[in-house]
Order: structure tokens, then sequence, then C-alpha cells
């Protein structure tokens, strides 16, 4: 597949990922389909971010964002929580006698800050060849049957974990459909609520085919 052109990158976070800021070497190519609201770009992301941001491409850049932040806020639960249940100094002084929790506390502070910072990580501005994209701050909340998710994500996980869907096969259907046809790919999904993996790539197929003759 082409490579998809590099957003431009500040000096200072030149060779961070844009989705968490950590320090990284490759870039996540974000493939436009018809619906998507920006052109085919790529940004520096690291290793983890690309796995997860190529899970869940969604509908934008945004939205895949939105997803990578989720994920990674569920992966480090346990990192976050330490910031919830102590404070620093707490932590410092609590009295620990067993070997494990001693090196517990050596570690957790760090690993809660590096989970947080990452959750955190604003990113930046998406500009392409000095060009920026009209989408600054994008909205990504998301409606559906009356009930206003915080992201088209959040939404697709809420529905298929309801309707007890392959959430996997209602994202990929909604990346090609757009979440304006949400209701009909969650309609899509529930006609082959049973079907196999090969059928599912089968019916994801024939779905791209057939935008791509639509656009
Ligand atoms: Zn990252």
């Amino acid at each position: 597949m082409m490579r998809s052109p590099q957003v431009d990158v500040p000096f200072e976070v030149r060779h961070h990922c844009w989705f968490c800021g950590e320090p990284c070497n490759l870039q996540f190519d974000y493939h436009a389909l018809p619906h998507t609201s920006h052109p085919s770009l790529a940004v520096p992301a690291c290793k983890e971010c690309v796995e997860l941001a190529k899970q869940t491409p969604l509908t934008s850049i945004y939205e895949c964002r939105v997803a990578v932040k989720d994920a990674l806020m569920k992966r480090y639960a346990k990192h976050l929580a330490i910031g919830l249940n102590w404070t620093e100094e707490e932590l410092q002084q609590a009295d620990f006698t067993c070997k494990t929790l001693q090196s517990f506390q050596r570690s957790a502070w760090f690993m809660y800050e590096v989970a947080r910072d990452r959750v955190n990580f604003p990113g930046w501005l998406l500009v392409l060849n000095g060009v920026p994209l009209e989408d600054h701050t994008p909205e990504t909340g998301f409606a559906f049957d009356g009930v206003n998710y915080s992201s088209l994500f959040v939404a697709i996980e809420h529905v298929s974990k309801a309707m007890a869907l392959d959430k996997d096969f209602v994202a990929a259907i909604v990346a090609i459909t757009g979440k304006q046809r949400f209701a009909y790919a969650i309609r899509l999904a529930r006609l082959h609520i049973a079907a196999d993996k090969a059928t599912k790539r089968q019916v994801i197929r024939e779905l791209t085919e057939d935008h791509a003759l639509a656009n």
C-alpha cells in the first residue's frame, strides 16, 4: 500500500508519538476513505500506539486517537489507579515490609506518571505540507439511539456488548460506511451475528468494493 504523507512535526516533539508522546521511530499511516474528513496522512507513533491504532482506524484520525487513548487507559488501569489511591508522599512514607511491596514502592509512582502522561498527551495540530487540517478541535462525541457517547469508539463498544456483536467486525464496517450510517452498520453486523471469520472478511471486502464503486 502507498505511504501517506507525513504531517508536519514541531521541532520540540520530533521523534515523539503523536498519540502518547513517548519517544518513537515509527509512523502510523491513516488511509482516508471517501467519507473521512481529512486526506490520508501519517503521524509519528510508538510501536504500541501503531498496533492499537491499526485495530481501530474508525472514520478519522481523531476518532482513532480517542480509541487509542481508551485502549491505553484500559491496559494501564492498574498503573493509573496508583495515582487515585496514593499521593507521592504517602507512597514514599508507606511502611512496606514485604519485598514485593518494597519494589512496588520504588517503581509505582514512576509507572503512574508515565501512564498518566501518555493518556493526557494532547498531540499537536495536524498540518500537512504547511496547510493546517480544517478540523482543529474535532468534536468526537457521538449520539446514537438517543444516547450520547463520548466517542464513536465507545458507542461501538457499548452497542456491540449490549447486542452481543463482534466489536471488531462492527468497527470494520463503520470504517467503510461512515458513522452517519451507524444504524445500517449495526444491522449488517446483526445479520452476520453467527458468521465465521472468512464470511465476515468477505462482507468487508464486498462492502469496500461497493463503496469504491459508489464514489
Ligand atoms: Zn504512543
